[in-house]
């Protein structure tokens, strides 16, 4: 793997943040902002996002004290100017424009740039109080009818901050893929355990708090050079607001108002630090984050939120919730579990998303969701020898007519080519998915956990229970890391990169298994 700071474009970002670039001494001339002090502005990085075949989304924050409630600005607006290039060196600039930095929105920035052209790469800065950023670097997608050769991703999830060091998002940059999909626990909410490093606040629970939090994350420069070496595709887990959270109510069985207040807060700090285009910003406690993303004719992304909208959890003795007290996270089966009137995604979203897979005339079409999808309980420990029967209630195990319902769609529609990509469970798994009313028959599409980035995994029944239930082909939980996948119109290839030591940010990585899904055929190969 090449060193990430290597690269031409890293090389010129850190000259441009010193003032010391050739062509950025041409552009400081722009704005100069009446009352901001000298202090550094662009401490958070820059990112990119949600690419079109005409333009993306360019984000950052000003932010010279990030860890402070309002990021050391002053109350009032703040012009942004902003640029994207066709080359590293800004010689050819492809667009420009100003964009307000508000202090309602923790002064934010999201330019959704049009008008470039598809498939190919650009650069972009931005320009403030006479400073310039870091350069980022992105891309537009392939045009919608466009035949493409090859599309490079990775996936990753669950970044606690204290757990590691962001060795695979220098990885990450160092593989500038054409995009990075993350599939959640971007920051985690739980206050200050020291471990290799710490959170920098009490726990949040108001935007002031959850803006800190995610000021701590984004300073971080590994996770700030992948976001600057590709565009970005989030969706968000549970701890980008509180563990295990289902719609309204917390893993405390606590009063959904006030729930619903910090839920809030915690999707508009989320909207605030993601590179998402306005049709996502936050009303109130509510923000749709569901949406799809088309790589020409080659793949098609549905993006999905299986928190916002889902169901009560099931099997739940009622004085829990009556008493608030924390819900049960693993039970056996129960028949309300199987209710078919019961959602994972809610039924809007699940209506949304039948009718975008059943318009895709795409070769690959990936579910990007958060947690895991395949039917796997867990052994009971009290029961080793018994198959595994304990449902976990937090994913897809809670919500099994749900996947039941995608995955008859899937086969009874002949979808080209379905895989899921998940997150979550702090572990590397490749499942194959079996059709719910004939588990003999050749799996319905493939899913891929692409590890966590540092989130630990201490279940010591984790491969045994996978081990015995079928469909699994793989399992590591002790590993961390992220999947790498290249994807051709004959097949989609995989790569587990496990990390070394996640407590040291220039850790070497391995590739831990390596899968092929080939176009046409059901199920994965695994090596
Ligand atoms: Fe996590
Ligand atoms: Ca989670």
């Amino acid at each position: 793997m090449t060193d990430p700071f290597a690269a031409p474009w890293n090389r010129r970002a850190l000259l441009c943040a010193s003032g010391a670039g050739a062509s950025a001494g041409l552009l400081l001339t722009a704005v100069r902002a009446a009352g901001l002090s000298a202090r550094p502005l662009f401490t958070l990085g820059v990112a990119s996002g949600e690419p079109l075949p005409q333009g993306f989304v360019l984000w950052t924050r000003l932010a010279p004290e990030p860890l402070a409630i309002d990021g050391g600005m002053p109350a009032r607006t703040v012009p942004v100017r902003w640029e994207v290039a066709e080359d590293a060196a800004f010689r050819r600039v492809a667009a420009r424009g100003t964009a307000l930095a508000e202090p309602r929105w923790g002064h934010s920035v999201h330019v959704e740039v049009a008008g470039l052209r598809p498939d190919r790469p650009y650069w972009y800065r931005f320009l403030a109080n006479g400073e310039a950023s870091p350069i980022g670097r992105t891309r537009t997608a392939p045009a919608a009818d466009q035949p493409v050769d090859r599309l490079r991703f990775c996936f990753a999830s669950c970044q606690k901050y204290e757990a590691g060091q962001y060795a695979g998002h220098r990885l990450i940059a160092a593989e500038a893929p054409d995009l990075v999909v993350f599939l959640g626990d971007y920051i985690y909410e739980n206050g200050p355990q020291q471990d290799v490093r710490i959170h920098r606040n009490p726990e949040p629970v108001d935007l002031g708090g959850y803006r800190v939090r995610y000021a701590t994350y984004k300073t971080d420069p590994l996770l700030q050079a992948a976001h600057h070496a590709a565009p970005w595709a989030v969706i968000w887990d549970d701890h980008e607001v509180a563990n295990d959270y289902a719609d309204a109510v917390d893993e405390d069985n606590g009063d959904p108002a006030a729930f619903l207040r910090r839920r809030a807060a915690a999707y508009q700090a989320y909207w605030e630090h993601m590179p998402l285009r306005r049709a996502s910003m936050p009303q109130g406690p509510a923000m749709q984050l569901y949406r799809s993303l088309q790589w020409g004719r080659l793949a098609a992304f549905q993006l999905v939120d299986d928190r916002q909208y889902r169901s009560a959890r099931p099997c739940q003795p009622p004085e829990l919730a009556a008493q608030h007290r924390p819900y049960r996270t693993r039970t056996p089966d129960c028949p309300e579990r199987r209710d078919p009137a019961r959602s994972i995604l809610g039924a809007a979203q699940e209506r949304w998303l039948h009718d975008a897979f059943a318009q895709s005339r795409a070769q690959w079409n990936l579910l990007a969701q958060q947690t895991l999808m395949a039917d796997a309980p867990r052994l009971n420990p009290a029961h080793l020898d018994a198959a595994p029967d304990q449902y976990t209630l937090d994913n897809w195990g809670g919500y099994p007519a749900t996947r039941e319902r995608i995955l008859r769609h899937w086969r009874d529609a002949k979808l080209a080519n379905p895989l899921v990509l998940s997150g979550d469970i702090h572990a590397f798994a490749a499942v194959d998915l079996l059709d719910p009313d004939r588990p003999d028959a050749p799996p319905i599409a493939s899913e891929f956990v692409g590890g966590s980035l540092t989130s630990k995994n201490h279940d010591p029944l984790f491969k045994q229970s996978a081990a015995r239930t079928p469909g699994f082909r793989f399992a590591e939980h002790q590993v961390r890391g992220y999947a790498s996948a290249t994807m051709t119109p004959a097949e989609c290839a995989i790569r587990f990169v496990g990390l070394e030591d996640p407590a040291n940010p220039d850790s070497p990585a391995r590739t831990l298994a390596h899968f092929t899904v080939a176009a046409g055929q059901r199920g994965m190969r695994v090596g």
